[in-house]
């Protein structure tokens, strides 16, 4: 391994001209961040020259890996042709088409720079349809940093109240009180204590926010009971019923909600369905997302963005999806079970108390014997974090790169080889933290 001279001096450039010295926390890692000099495939060269292995791959928005020749055709072609337009572009009607045809319930789409601003879409839109001021969401589920979306988003035992009245806690210092009041807090995958608490918001409530498999609550699928608890819930008053598919979409052709009899009135996406380039949309229900069309009156939701559906990233998502099909999905979620089982025998092999959550073409490993069930019993203890945070540096000094809970996304260009690898160092480094566990 070389010393990470550059690394270390780039870092001490960095701080003095950006908080924390970066732009976004994710990169950070002790004791300083390490610098992608490029990246082919899913193998990532940093600016010592090291290769990893990316399972990464920039937290789940690269789904056919780095630098893929097709997409990368594509964006030079239309760079050559100018990145944005005050005018439109037929590359986004042609990506709106594609999206709408991919899931029955989009019945109409718009594109937006980021899964944050997706999600605060989606948030608007339903107040404007329903004119009611509440959201409700999953307690420890991540949704972006939109006020609302991000309440208690990082609650904790001191602050996060009792199992049938979860509090709405801040993530930010100095967020309104009215935004957190306005924020109903519902425990995950237990819908007789989430309707409890919903009915006693039932006028005020427009809609209710789901991710289907939430990272940060164990990865682990939401029930199909839960999920129609809440959407008879909505149905019967008169809230919307919202899926956060920012990074689940990748789980089937039209997205995790394909594992559902239930079908959601709005859905936010982002991530993968960019290509690489900064994206986010929010498709279905036609009468609702009309809130945001202009042309029969002053639209109840006005929506602009200066990127919003730039043709750089139209081209490179279209293709991007184009490559993702239903063949190349199947294909990425047998990888994804094999990649599941393999570390469940690597955690029988070392014989700790650990465990891997997941579904399709992600995973994540916990470092606790049964996997957790809610937010409150995914949270990570400081001992925990602690063997967590050695586990992590021994994938990083073994050539590999996760995120930060130990979770991956799978990639199209791995095959078996980088799970094997991925497996036996797992192997090695739950043997290596045993004796701390
Ligand atoms: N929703 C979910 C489920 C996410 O995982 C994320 C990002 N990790 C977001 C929303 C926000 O997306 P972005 O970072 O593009 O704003």
């Amino acid at each position: 391994m070389p010393d990470y001279a550059k690394s270390a001096a780039l870092y001490e450039r960095a701080k003095k001209v950006m908080p924390g010295g970066c732009s976004r926390n994710t990169i950070l890692r002790k004791p300083h961040p390490v610098y992608a000099r490029r990246g082919h495939g899913c193998i990532v060269t940093d600016i010592e020259g090291v290769d990893r292995i990316d399972f990464a791959n920039n937290v789940a928005s690269l789904i056919h890996g780095h630098a893929h020749p097709v997409i990368v055709e594509g964006v030079k072609r239309q760079l050559d042709d100018g990145s944005a337009f005050t005018v439109g572009t037929e590359i986004e009607v042609a990506y709106a088409e594609q999206m709408v045809a991919r899931n029955p319930g989009f019945e109409m789409l718009r594109f937006v720079n980021s899964g944050t601003e997706a999600v605060m879409s989606c948030l608007k839109a339903a107040r404007a349809f329903t004119s009611r001021p509440k959201i409700a969401k999953v307690e420890g589920s991540y949704h972006g940093l939109y006020d609302y979306a991000e309440v208690s988003q990082t609650a904790r035992p001191e602050n996060w109240g009792n199992d049938d009245a979860p509090r709405s806690v801040p993530v930010a210092h100095g967020t309104p009180q009215s935004a957190l009041d306005d924020v109903v807090i519902i425990p995950f995958n237990d819908p007789d204590r989430a309707i409890a608490i919903l009915d006693r918001h039932k006028d005020t409530v427009a809609g209710v926010l789901l991710d289907l498999l939430p990272h940060r609550i164990g990865m682990v699928p939401a029930s199909e009971a839960f999920v129609q608890a809440l959407r008879t819930w909505t149905q019967d008053n008169g809230a919307l019923l919202i899926f956060d598919e920012v990074i689940t979409f990748r789980t089937s052709f039209s997205g995790a909600q394909q594992a559902y009899t239930v079908t959601p009135d709005l859905t936010a996406m982002g991530k993968m369905i960019g290509g690489g380039f900064p994206v986010g949309a929010l498709a279905g229900r036609a009468d609702v997302l009309d809130v945001m069309n202009p042309l029969n009156g002053p639209a109840r939701f006005p929506h602009y963005g200066t990127f919003s559906a730039n043709p750089i990233t139209m081209t490179a998502g279209s293709i991007a999806m184009s490559l993702f099909d239903e063949a190349a999905v199947q294909r990425l979620n047998a990888l994804g079970d094999k990649t599941r089982a393999g570390l469940a025998e690597a955690i029988r092999v070392a014989d700790v108390p650990a465990c891997v959550t997941g579904k399709g073409s992600m995973f994540r490993i916990h470092l606790k014997a049964a996997a957790p069930r809610s937010y409150r019993d995914a949270y990570v203890q400081p001992d925990e974090q602690r063997r967590i945070a050695a586990l992590l540096d021994h994938f990083f000094d073994n050539c590999l790169i996760l995120v930060e809970t130990c979770s991956g996304f799978l990639s199209t260009p791995m095959s078996q080889p980088e799970i094997d690898h991925l497996c036996q160092t797992t192997l090695d480094g739950l043997r290596k933290i045993k004796p701390l566990m």
